[in-house]
């Protein structure tokens, strides 16, 4: 049996080094969990030392569950985790094969900056105005043609898919066509994040530091990752960079899933900062808008098809630009390859999938909480209740994340609707789940599974 078969502590941490690395991500295993030590094994309680006090922080936000899941599922029975700070160097290493992953799976060139490229097709030429993003294009061009001097800080906040990205990148474009002597670093958090930790594994925080100080045009993408480390350490070094290109006149753009108040940051001086920039919000686009857009992608990609049929396309899908872009790609590729002539019917019928605007069926917070208290086996009072233990937390979260996904109730009236927790808990398990569905094909299944049969 596997409880027998794993029953010392060292076999246990052998073990699960096979497992985690897929589990918790490269980065995060070859950073903390590869040099960690499993120092005791007294019953269920598995004590595991780990490299630094940021690695404690780390693994306990984020992983913490991940490791007992683990643990548990090769010891055959319950085991909870306890972290404890511990020498680095290995005294009893557990066979580990494989050599740390190179720098260079993370960080494109050692040295270099870690900057993505920017896709050339986000460019202000291939951005369509409209009343629902004309403000935030007007800061942005404003921005790319004066950097670091008419406001420090843009702060571009929206929905998914509705541009947030293109405009910061256009930006950069922008700049780096007229001055190219400026440096433009466009980054994600969580790159930043994965940059940091790498540096604070290897003693380079120093360097770390002096990187992003020299950078001139710094465009931060999807902040909100930021914030899903409580450790602090992230947001913290994020803020040193942050100020550090404030207080010397750089500029700052940032892009977010929802406006500075919301985030969910520890640091309200980062806060207030953040909030004294230009904060412009990017809305789902009316249909006019819609049609431009299509139109516009249809020249760029030598696509012909007439002005009726593209219509009937901006029509049927409202909320999301990269839904409606999809939609085009489909109906074309369709098309070309069963040589058929587009009629509107057959418009519908291919973009079924996709229409957002002929089935508005919206699912109510009770729906959900009902279906998925039913999956997990648990009551909808206890997803109301204050309780915390696994299987009603889990729930709780997976169920609020689907509130905030499927329905137009705001954090506020979710986390009332779950039992009077604030906007804040909304967001942390929002932050949760759409993490865990980015590692776990488990958790993706089960989230779609239930998104479709809500849906029905
Ligand atoms: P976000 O970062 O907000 O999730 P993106 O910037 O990635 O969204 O945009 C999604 C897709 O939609 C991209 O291909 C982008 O070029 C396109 N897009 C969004 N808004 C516009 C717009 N106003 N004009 C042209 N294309 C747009
Ligand atoms: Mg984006």
């Amino acid at each position: 049996m596997a409880s027998a078969l794993l029953a010392s502590r060292t076999e246990l941490w052998g073990a699960a080094l096979e497992v985690l690395p897929e589990k918790v991500g490269r980065v995060t295993f070859d950073s903390f969990l590869r040099n960690s030590l499993p120092l005791e094994l007294d019953g269920s309680d598995f004590v595991l030392g780990v490299p630094s006090p940021f690695a404690r922080a780390w693994i306990a936000e984020r992983h913490l569950r991940t490791l007992e899941r683990c643990l548990t599922e090769l010891a055959g029975q319950p085991v909870t985790v306890r972290l404890e700070v511990a020498s680095v160097e290995p005294v009893e290493r557990p066979q580990s094969a494989s050599p740390p992953a190179p720098l260079h799976d993370v960080i494109p060139t050692r040295g270099a900056f870690p900057s993505l490229p920017l896709n050339p097709k986000y460019t202000f030429d291939h951005f369509v105005v409209g009343t629902c993003n004309q403000f935030a294009h007007a800061a942005a061009t404003q921005v790319a043609k004066a950097p670091g001097t008419t406001y420090s800080v843009l702060f571009l906040h929206s929905k998914v898919g509705l541009g947030k990205t293109h405009l910061m990148q256009a930006v950069g474009h922008y700049v780096q066509a007229q001055h190219p002597q400026l440096q433009v670093v466009y980054i994600s958090a969580e790159q930043f994040v994965n940059h940091l930790i790498n540096s604070i594994r290897d003693n380079r925080t120093e360097s770390f530091r002096q990187h992003y100080r020299s950078v001139d045009i710094w465009l931060v993408d999807d902040i909100q990752f930021i914030a899903a480390i409580e450790g602090q350490t992230s947001e913290e070094e994020f803020f040193y960079t942050f100020n550090a290109l404030y207080e010397t006149g750089k500029q700052i753009v940032i892009a977010s899933d929802c406006p500075p108040r919301q985030l969910q940051i520890m640091n309200e001086r980062l806060r207030s900062r953040l909030q004294q920039g230009i904060v412009a919000d990017l809305r789902p686009p009316d249909v006019d808008t819609r049609l431009a857009i299509v139109e516009k992608k249809a020249q760029a990609d030598g696509i012909a098809i007439s002005r009726d049929l593209l219509m009937r396309i901006a029509q049927q899908i409202e909320s999301n630009v990269r839904v409606l872009e999809g939609a085009l790609l489909k109906v074309c590729a369709h098309a070309s390859l069963h040589g058929v002539d587009l009629t509107p019917p057959l418009i519908d019928e291919i973009i079924r999938d996709y229409a957002t605007n002929t089935a508005p069926s919206r699912v109510s917070i009770d729906e959900i909480a009902g279906h998925v208290a039913r999956h997990f086996d648990v009551s909808v009072e206890q997803l109301k209740s204050a309780r915390r233990s696994r299987p009603i937390s889990d729930a709780r979260q997976v169920a609020i994340f689907l509130a905030r996904e499927m329905t137009d109730h705001s954090l506020h009236s979710i986390g009332k609707f779950f039992g009077g927790r604030d906007h804040s808990t909304v967001i942390h398990s929002y932050r949760k789940v759409s993490e865990s569905i980015e590692r776990d094909a488990q958790m993706l299944w089960l989230i779609n599974n239930m998104k479709t049969a809500l849906s029905e």
